[in-house]
């Protein structure tokens, strides 16, 4: 998208940023290795906005000493709130523990390892002032990601967008700046399997991108392996599409037909040329194909059943361990 379409595209109600309180909202797993340099930029990208600044720091169950090194800054950093949690449960409960706690009139969610720019919050402000209420960043080039994992993302979102009501746009991350009315809006979405994009363009409101290069990680290493990005693949097509669990009604209907003809053919078959014997390859190909059609329609149930349970536990997203800063 080119910057000038997004000007012009501007809507009334011109608001201005100055002396409002914005929520900078960060999960944190294992992150000992760039706090120091987080800060930093972050707070000479902050400086000249004129907001007040709240920093929100999840601790998501780290092992390392992410947890001191944030207690020890707060003691001389009042805008620092540390939230800490009783162990991993993972970014998306992070970031809804973080966002619920964040006061601001502005939220950002932000990743700790600073591959979202602070210094696009700026032009994320200007465009709030334009009167959108979410502005997200769009990541123009995924140069840092490996070829695998941006093949793998494009189709995610393909398959995503196809099957979901809501679209995302593709090549969203959690980074955005949000009005105080779209976090009050997502806190009231009660569901336990928080899939955060898809939340985020559930709840609608006047959004745009912007789009900004994606740079590698400042340090330390990604927790998301291929694995855990599979899952994430799932739950959040399970959470925003029932058309997985609904298409086999029509795989069935086209599998039944087709053996009703093929059964058929073999009447007639064995009417006009005789008895056929011989067919083990073509009967055992059509019974495992079969077989394998059930079992993917079994797993694909048993995915949303599976969801189904942990809502209706209804436990609680994640458990607090320890709340610092909150006080003042
Ligand atoms: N994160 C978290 N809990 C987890 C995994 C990650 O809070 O279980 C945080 C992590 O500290 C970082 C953000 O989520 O601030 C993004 O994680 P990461 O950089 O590992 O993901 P990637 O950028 O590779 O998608
Ligand atoms: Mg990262």
């Amino acid at each position: 998208m080119d910057r000038s379409e997004v000007a012009q595209a501007a809507l009334p109600g011109a608001r201005s940023h100055r002396g409002r309180r914005l929520s900078v909202v960060i999960p944190m797993h294992n992150e000992e290795a760039v706090l120091a340099a987080l800060f930093e930029r972050l707070d000479a990208a902050m400086a000249d906005l004129g907001v007040e600044l709240e920093i929100v720091c999840v601790d998501d169950g780290s092992r390392d000493g992410t947890f001191e090194l944030l207690t020890a800054r707060a003691a001389t950093d009042r805008r620092l709130r540390i939230l800490a949690l009783s162990r991993n449960f993972g970014k998306e409960a992070a970031l809804t523990a973080g966002l619920s706690e964040a006061t601001g009139d502005l939220v950002v969610p932000f990743d700790a390892d600073l591959q979202d720019p602070p210094e696009l919050i700026a032009e994320f402000l200007a465009l709030w002032e334009q009167g959108y209420d979410v502005v997200y960043g769009v990541r123009a080039d995924r140069r840092s990601d490996t070829r695998l994992k941006r093949l793998s993302a494009t189709l995610f979102y393909r398959v995503f967008n196809a099957l979901s009501d809501h679209p995302i746009p593709a090549s969203t991350g959690d980074f955005r700046l949000m009005d105080r009315k779209v976090v009050d809006a997502l806190m009231q979405l009660p569901e336990r399997n928080r899939f955060m994009k898809g939340l985020f363009a559930w709840v609608g409101y006047r959004q745009v991108g912007v789009p900004y290069v994606r740079p590698a990680r400042a340090a330390g290493a990604s927790s998301w392996g291929y694995s855990k990005l599979w899952r994430f693949a799932l739950d959040g097509v399970t959470s925003f599409s029932t058309a997985p669990l609904r298409i086999w009604t029509s795989v069935g209907v086209v599998a039944a037909l087709l053996a009703v003809l093929y059964g058929l053919v073999l009447i007639v078959r064995v009417l006009f040329i005789g008895r056929d014997v011989p067919g083990y390859a073509s009967m055992m190909a059509v019974i495992l194909f079969g077989f394998a059609l059930q079992m993917i329609a079994f797993g694909v149930i048993g995915e949303y059943v599976g969801r189904v349970y942990e809502e209706v536990k209804g436990r609680p997203l994640y458990m607090v361990r320890e709340r610092v800063g909150f006080d003042s």
